[in-house]
């Protein structure tokens, strides 16, 4: 349904330095894009080289009203279409999706410095996956009969909340945006998504992909600054439901906003996810779960990243030395680069963030700092954002490195004696997001599953967010689910009650 011409190609377009290029200056609104209303843009950076690859549209209030107006006015028909249909079609954005699978993780490792074959790959795929799930439980939006009097019919239906402004960060920019567009288009609602600073192309790309299917203005796209186009989003009167994925401070600021307006508001967070080690675990399946639990690959820029590993003591040293093993053969490198496990940190300000955290570390009395890996040689490299990761041992949990969430390739890594403890020391944290434990003893391990405090606790795995299985925090990790039904009928429907009566 999209309005051509376009600066973009239909086809996909592999090279993603002159597709950077074409998508420069522009929002995605009401089916066709648009510069900003005020004529300003931002630079896109290439975190690897630290060149400018594009410049990304700057919005403010006045772009923001129009991409909820259009979503508003888009809404009403939407709302109309027989919710399998809904379904249907988000199902076929997923095919247009997964024919530009290539294309998109390119663009996303481009801009956000994370290695295509071990990150942007596998982050393009999910996308089309959630937008399958998803797409197939247009039939699932069911209300209820409610007993009331044998001659009053008291019935519940489903019905949308309206627009939903759906703010994002860079991290895993794609994966978070399906997570919220695709259960609020299936349950008829129309979806304005500002994107993060540093990485708006990837996903203004695929709203344009899915606006090949969607009807004009179901779903819109702005980029700017989080407090001139984010703010203006959640205060907008017109939209009605505010789903946010990012820091702790920013997710308070929405919610006070959205609590001015009286409309619901999903928060995802951060994290500081424990990984509990015990003795009798499968030591090799469990250093090979841990290597993927730190995300490394990802340089540690996810919430539910291992970032404090608690091993019992017996195991502790063995632990250690096998980790230290398994990160140094990690390859750090230009992130299209195929050989690369490792790319860039995303930005210079959250550089210079985890550089801080890392050099406290190593000034802490009594720490070890295992740095791991080696810096990449290629001198067009020279001013990429790379960081070694490192692996702490002798910190104790005052540690700010123990307590805060870092973002960066840093794992934290504890001796322990005693379940008991290590269960008080793994709740004794702001957070609540996910957790792992890794032990043949299923009687302990379900024991301590029940008691961990987090919404996703794995035993002997960690795996990413997936879809149909609930995924949200506890504590300051946030405020609703994510990726499955309940979270679709409940994060995006009200219940009505209708009541007939035949008397
Ligand atoms: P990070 O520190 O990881 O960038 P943020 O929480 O600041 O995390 O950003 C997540 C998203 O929230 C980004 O899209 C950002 O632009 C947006 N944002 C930042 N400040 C505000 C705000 N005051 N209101 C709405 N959105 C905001």
């Amino acid at each position: 349904m999209l309005e051509t011409p376009h600066p973009t190609p239909s086809a996909p377009e592999l090279d993603c330095f002159a597709l950077a290029r074409q998508m420069s200056g522009l929002h995605f609104i009401g089916g066709r894009y648009m510069p900003a209303i005020g004529g300003k843009n931002f630079a896109v950076v290439n975190p690897a080289t630290g060149e400018q690859v594009a410049s990304a549209a700057e919005g403010d209030a006045a772009d923001v009203d129009a991409a909820v107006r259009d979503a508003a006015r888009a809404q009403k028909e939407w709302a109309k279409m027989p919710a399998r249909k809904r379904g249907a079609l988000v199902h076929q954005c997923a095919a247009v999706i997964r024919e530009h699978q290539e294309e998109l993780a390119r663009l996303i490792a481009l801009e956000t410095g994370k290695a295509l074959r071990t990150e942007s790959r596998v982050e393009a795929g999910t996308v089309a996956d959630i937008l399958e799930f998803f797409g197939g439980l247009g039939s699932e939006l069911k209300g209820e009969s409610v007993p009331f009097a044998p001659n009053v019919l008291s019935v519940t239906v489903r019905e949308p909340l309206g627009v939903v402004g759906a703010i994002i960060p860079w991290n895993v920019p794609m994966l978070l945006m399906a997570l919220k567009v695709a259960p609020a288009l299936v349950a008829g609602n129309t979806v304005v998504v500002k994107s993060a600073e540093e990485a708006p192309l990837a996903v203004l790309r695929i709203c344009e992909l899915m606006n090949r299917v969607l009807p004009a203005g179901a779903f819109n796209m702005v980029s700017g600054m989080g407090p001139e186009c984010g703010a203006p989003l959640v205060e907008h009167p017109l939209v009605r439901k505010v789903t946010f994925t990012g820091s702790v401070e920013t997710g308070k600021i929405v919610a006070k906003a959205a609590s001015q307006k009286l409309i619901p508001v999903t928060l995802e967070l951060g994290g500081k996810s424990p990984m509990i080690v015990f003795q009798d675990c499968d030591f090799a399946k469990t250093v090979a779960g841990a290597l993927t639990s730190m995300r490394f690959t990802r340089q540690g820029q996810s919430c539910t990243a291992a970032s404090r590993i608690y091993v019992e003591r017996p195991i502790f040293d063995a632990f250690v030395a096998e980790m230290k093993k398994a990160v140094d053969l990690m390859v750090m490198g230009d992130p299209l680069d195929e050989k690369t496990d490792i790319g860039t940190i995303i930005s210079e300000g959250q550089f210079e963030k985890v550089q801080g955290f890392i050099d406290e570390g190593k000034k802490t009395a009594g720490a070890t700092a295992h740095e791991c890996s080696a810096m990449p040689k290629d001198s067009a490299l020279k001013k990429g954002l790379f960081i070694r990761p490192v692996i702490f041992t002798g910190l104790d949990g005052s540690s700010r490195l123990v307590r805060e969430e870092i973002f960066g390739p840093v794992t934290v890594i504890q001796p322990f004696d005693d379940a008991e403890a290590v269960l008080a020391e793994a709740n004794d944290s702001e957070y609540g997001l996910a957790a792992s434990l890794w032990t043949n003893n299923l009687k302990v391990g379900l024991d301590l599953a029940h008691r961990l405090e987090a919404g996703l606790v794995q035993i002997n795995q960690n795996l990413v967010v997936q879809a149909n299985l609930s995924y949200g925090g506890v504590k300051s990790s946030g405020l609703g689910k994510e990726a499955s039904l309940e979270a679709m009928l409940e994060h995006f429907t009200h219940k009505k009650t209708i009541m007939v009566n035949m008397a």
